[in-house]
């Protein structure tokens, strides 16, 4: 790939990605090193970001991970998800979402999701329910909240349990409340292109002090007491490293979503007279911007590489989130799927691009007007 455009030529290409760090998570980590007390077990940092991050949710209980993967691993063990049973996800989403269903020997079943979120919709789980069902797993997408009341409400006539994948969410508000205490379980992910990051890492949220038990044990062996081991369990303990910078990253949190927010402000107000499908907010909806994925229209599906590839001639960093439903990846072929055509229109289509914290607003301006004036040739 030939940059054309010096100004995008001179940025490091981990900025589209994240993370922002300042003297305050080398401190925390220094101060862990130098005590020699750098795991979970030799002090208790994770349970202070635990505690931090429960706080800041407006939970109960909070357990930390090892990543993101793990953290929905972790919350479908607690739901009760075992072998054969079936897990209804959304079609478009990332295989961090899917993957542990498929560790847990579980049945992904598909369905399709909102034209306007992009997040699972309640009406297609509501029909892709059968006997088999155990547990509705939406995911919060690019920052965005499904809609949880109806999910909920489907989930509960038919006594499944809802478990939130909002590790793209962190902060993210649904009628007022933020994500995490609004389903029995919620995961978050602190991988390094999230919205805030211990590099790797993830959270499990509760508001039942029971299901935290679980999850405690299921990070550490499945141990139920010293030697004595109550369930299959992992070794998806957080170290104390990524506790301490967690601890400081939190507390830049909202500045960063308000920085993302900003960023795809600054999308929109360039795109929005060229006729895309630009993201936005559902009435009971804050979004925290994860990345900003817009739609061509249809007429321009079959051209989506093409344009891709244009933007990318000019520096633009863009990406396609995500270019195939899910189930279309060959790990899938066992299974029965039943297409889901909102998926398959929008995956066709949708282009992205970074809302990361740490672009300045001068920066995604330039990406926003460059994207603009490539757009322009083919919108009009
Ligand atoms: C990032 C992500 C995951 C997995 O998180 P990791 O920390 O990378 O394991 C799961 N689901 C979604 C929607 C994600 O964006």
């Amino acid at each position: 790939m030939t940059r054309k455009d010096s100004f995008f030529d001179r940025l490091p290409d981990n900025l589209f990605i994240g993370p922002v760090f300042g003297p305050e998570e080398a401190e925390a980590v220094k101060a862990l090193v130098e005590a020699g007390t750098i795991t979970q077990l030799s002090t208790d940092t994770v349970e202070e970001f635990e505690v931090a991050f429960a706080a800041y949710i407006g939970v109960k209980e909070a357990v930390a991970v090892s990543s993101g993967t793990a953290a929905v691993h972790t919350a479908l063990i607690a739901a009760g998800v075992e072998a054969g049973d079936e897990v209804i996800v959304p079609a478009f989403t990332f295989i961090g979402t899917v993957g542990p269903v498929l560790h847990q020997h579980a049945v992904p079943v598909f369905a399709d999701i909102d034209p306007t979120t992009l997040c699972l919709a309640a009406e297609d789980v509501e029909r892709k329910i059968t006997d088999k069902t155990k547990a509705v797993l939406p995911v919060d997408l690019f920052g965005h909240p499904a809609d949880l009341d109806a999910i909920t409400a489907v989930a509960e006539k038919h006594g499944v349990t809802v478990v939130d994948d909002a590790c793209q969410s962190h902060g993210a508000e649904y009628k007022g409340r933020r994500l995490g205490g609004l389903a029995p379980l919620t995961s978050f992910s602190f991988q390094e292109s999230k919205n805030m990051t211990t590099g790797e890492g993830g959270m499990v949220t509760t508001n039942d002090p029971e299901l935290a038990q679980v999850c405690r044990s299921v990070r550490h062996q499945g141990e139920q007491t010293w030697g004595l081991i109550a369930r299959v369990g992992y070794n998806y303990r957080m170290t104390a490293l990524q506790a301490a910078i967690g601890i400081e990253q939190l507390k830049k949190l909202d500045d960063f979503n308000t920085r993302r927010r900003a960023i795809a402000g600054c999308y929109t107000e360039a795109l929005v007279s060229l006729g895309l499908q630009l993201p936005t907010e559902a009435s009971y909806a804050k979004s925290v911007c994860h990345v900003y994925s817009f739609l061509l229209p249809k007429a321009l599906a079959p051209r989506r590489d093409e344009i891709l590839n244009a933007l990318q001639q000019q520096g633009v960093p863009v990406s396609i989130a995500y270019p195939k439903p899910l189930y279309a990846s060959p790990v899938f072929d066992g299974f029965a799927v039943q297409a889901c055509p909102v998926t398959e229109d929008i995956a066709s289509r949708v282009l992205t691009l970074p809302t990361a914290h740490s672009l300045s607003i001068e920066t995604a301006g330039r990406i926003a007007e460059m994207t603009r004036s490539v757009l322009e040739r083919y919108l009009t």
